[in-house]
């Protein structure tokens, strides 16, 4: 018994590991200045808001309504 709650424990520990790594790679492009689809203006507020945005919010709709 004390085997498998030490095995339990181990994948909690394996799958927290996996899930900050995966955390730590997120993509550190900068946000771009001028949306990719449109060449709108990218509004300062948003380009920090979401770090590595390459489009405007109706642009970025768009994008993930055709997904
Ligand atoms: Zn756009």
């Amino acid at each position: 018994m004390a085997d498998a709650v030490d095995f339990a424990n181990d994948h909690v520990e394996y799958f927290l590991q996996l899930s900050l790594l995966r955390f730590a790679r997120l993509p550190e492009q900068p946000s771009a200045e001028h949306c990719e689809d449109c060449g709108e203006a990218i509004p300062p507020a948003r380009q920090q808001l979401v770090t590595g945005c390459q489009t405007c919010v109706s642009c970025q709709e768009l994008r993930e309504r055709r997904r």
